[in-house]
């Protein structure tokens, strides 16, 4: 695979590369995560990103010498971290090897908890998914029975790869509430009762004690998913909105995920937008998630379906059995339904607002929308589009793109796997005077 030009006419800075182990664990407490100098962690991160460099990739995109990458090269090559490729380029007469992550080296598994689901992937290091499970259950039953399922669910899946569980490195979970990153634990969630500070990765340890355990909310989650493996792959400044029961965005800045200082960044859904508004659970007025979310579009729907503005609502409102989704919504627009259609507009106008405010103060390169209400599909895109571009400045949407997800259902799995990459290669403090060479 030949690096893409744009990619190699950027020239990281190699400071913003380095990353400084996010959990404020003692070095070496914590299993199968492995210490690289700096020079060798930012080389992984950029094999990682890209898929496969060359020594003269690796050369132009970072500052160092050939020299330095050669021996940084032969020592991730010593560790079996990474792997010559058969394929080889040939750039200006010479043969060039090509570098990648070892697919052999272990397994990393991701775990999207939603609501009303639990989702796993597995893949290996080359981030090869090789296995993916999906079943329903409900957050609300308590961590107990939620975790323990999972626990269950990755030991079958492993088995039936033929791996052992001392196979898997690395476990990242996506949850859905707020997560204090730093320490692993749920602060307050909402919709899950029995989570609140609930030691969820001293829980997986045992079952997993080989696996580096991991997490994060579930935006920041698929956030880094589309950045590695979606719409957002290349792009430095990135804000995903999910918008499903909830809204929340997450922040990729400089590549990197941004959480904030208490791990609640991007928690957009409170925004208020009309202070006489609709009251919202968190017990304010008028926040975006009570006017634009999932259940808000389903139940200002309702109103006017049993208001008798909406015959083709209220027929999906029959026939679903007195219940209307947002879903339902979507449909009906698509038929050409003229409220259905005024609602979603609406919404999309709310959200369009709210993320014109956000590209004002932030300058993203890319808005990914994804979500279970993103399926409602153009209409939405398009009215968001249309808000952001009226309200923004001409500068900041200039090159501004608005986009579906790509990772859509995945997004979440996809994100918790590479969130776990992030931490299983961590900078050595011993060897970090290397970073000034
Ligand atoms: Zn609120």
């Amino acid at each position: 695979m030949a690096l893409a030009r744009d990619v190699l006419q950027k020239k990281y800075r190699t400071t913003t590369l380095l990353e400084k182990p996010v959990r404020q664990y003692q070095e070496g407490t914590l299993p199968n995560q492995y210490s690289l100098s700096p020079t060798e962690k930012i080389l992984v991160d950029l094999i990682r990103k890209y898929g496969e460099f060359s020594k003269s990739d690796l050369v132009s995109f970072t500052d160092f010498s050939r020299t330095k990458i050669s021996t940084c090269i032969e020592t991730l090559l010593d560790k079996h971290i990474i792997v010559v490729n058969d394929v080889t380029e040939y750039t200006g007469g010479r043969r060039s090897k090509k570098y990648s992550l070892n697919g052999d080296f272990g397994l990393v598994a991701g775990v999207d908890i939603g609501a009303t689901s639990i989702d796993i992937g597995i893949a290996d290091f080359s981030g090869k998914l090789v296995a993916r499970y999906t079943e329903p259950a409900s957050v609300k039953d308590g961590p107990i029975r939620i975790l323990g399922r999972i626990c269950t669910l990755l030991e079958i899946l492993i088995k039936e790869n033929g791996s052992e569980l001392h196979h898997l490195h690395g476990i990242g979970l996506g949850v859905p509430g707020p997560v204090d990153f730093s320490v692993g634990l749920l602060m307050t969630p909402p919709i899950m009762p029995g989570w609140d500070h609930y030691p969820i990765i001293p829980t997986i340890q045992q079952w997993f004690p080989s696996a580096n355990i991991v997490v994060d909310n579930d935006v920041n989650v698929m956030a880094i998913g589309e950045m590695h493996q979606g719409a957002g792959k290349g792009v430095d400044n990135l804000i995903f909105i999910k918008i499903g029961t909830g809204i929340g965005a997450g922040i990729i800045c400089e590549g990197k995920i941004y959480r904030g200082s208490n791990g609640c960044a991007g928690d957009v859904g409170h925004i208020s937008v009309d202070h006489n508004g609709p009251l919202c659970h968190c017990g304010n007025r008028g926040c975006l998630e009570a006017i634009a979310a999932g259940p808000a579009i389903a139940s200002r729907s309702l109103e006017a379906a049993l208001a008798g503005k909406s015959p083709a609502l209220l027929q999906y409102y029959e026939s679903n059995g007195h219940i209307l989704r947002a879903e339902d919504v979507g449909k009906a627009s698509k038929e050409g339904d003229v409220l259905a259609i005024e609602i979603v507009r609406e919404s999309g106008k709310h959200i369009g607002s709210v993320l014109a405010s956000l590209v004002n103060f932030f300058n993203p390169g890319m808005i990914v929308i994804g979500g279970g209400v993103s399926n409602i599909g153009d209409l939405l895109l398009s009215s968001i589009r249309q808000a952001v571009l009226r309200r923004s400045l001409p500068l900041a949407t200039r090159d501004l793109q608005i986009v579906f997800s790509e990772t859509g259902p995945d997004a979440g799995v996809i994100g918790a796997i590479n969130l776990a990459m992030d931490n299983i290669f961590v900078i050595s403090s011993s060897r970090s005077e290397q970073a000034t060479e």
